[in-house]
Parts: C-alpha cells; structure tokens; sequence
C-alpha cells in the first residue's frame, strides 16, 4: 500500500517532499486550471522551502516528457492493441488522453522532480 514516508506517496498526492503532512499547491485538484501551477512558497508544518532555487521548477520539463511518452504509450496500447481500434482512432485518443491529461502530468512531473531532490524525514514529520 501506499503510506506516508513513500515517495510514491508524495509524488501522487503532491504533499510536501520532507514532511509529507501538507499539499504543496494552492488547490489540490489539478483541474483549477487557473491555479494547476500555483505553489506555497514553503511546508507550513516543516518550513521546507519548495522552490530550492530561481526557476528550479524548469527541470520538470524533463520529467514531463518521460511521463507524458508513458500515458501516450498507455493510450495507444488501450486503444490500438485492447480495443483494436484504427491508427486514427489510436492517435486521437492519444492527443485527447495527452489534452486532457495535461494538468495532472504537469503536477506529476513536478512533483516527481521535487522528490529526486529532497527525501522523506521523520523527524520533521513528528514537529
Ligand atoms: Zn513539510
């Protein structure tokens, strides 16, 4: 199972990297779009500062395309080998599953990137 202390656990649910006690963004749901990027400066519960440095949310970009290849891969596969649909077929549902997917592969990818930086720690958990 997915429990606190997981990465798996802060990367799916977009908790604080350190602590995992607090959501890292504005608004949890991702479809806000006005607000899918809009990040707290720091933890509240652990004061880790998410933004280590001047635009060190770029790097995601890297991540974004590894995670976006993967659902494209997902979609084709649902579409092309389960469902045996057309190539066409095949490649709208990629381009759809890759348009409306876009907020929650924005926020996987970033935190996925804050994960390779920081750890899980116990001890700011328990503050
Ligand atoms: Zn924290």
């Amino acid at each position: 199972m997915i429990r606190k202390g997981m990465k798996l656990y802060s990367i799916l649910f977009g908790v604080c990297p350190k602590c995992h006690q607090e959501s890292m963004y504005v608004n949890k749901n991702p479809y806000a779009i006005t607000q899918v990027m809009k990040m707290h400066d720091h933890c509240s519960h652990c004061k880790t500062k998410y933004q280590m440095e001047p635009s060190f949310f770029y790097g995601s970009m890297y991540v974004s395309y590894g995670v976006g290849i993967a659902f494209a891969v997902a979609a084709f596969i649902t579409s092309y080998v389960i469902f045996e649909s057309s190539i066409t077929t095949a490649f709208i549902s990629i381009v759809l599953t890759l348009v409306l997917l876009f907020p929650v592969i924005m926020r996987l990818s970033r935190n996925i990137w804050i994960n390779i930086f920081m750890s899980y720690d116990k001890s700011l958990a328990k503050k």
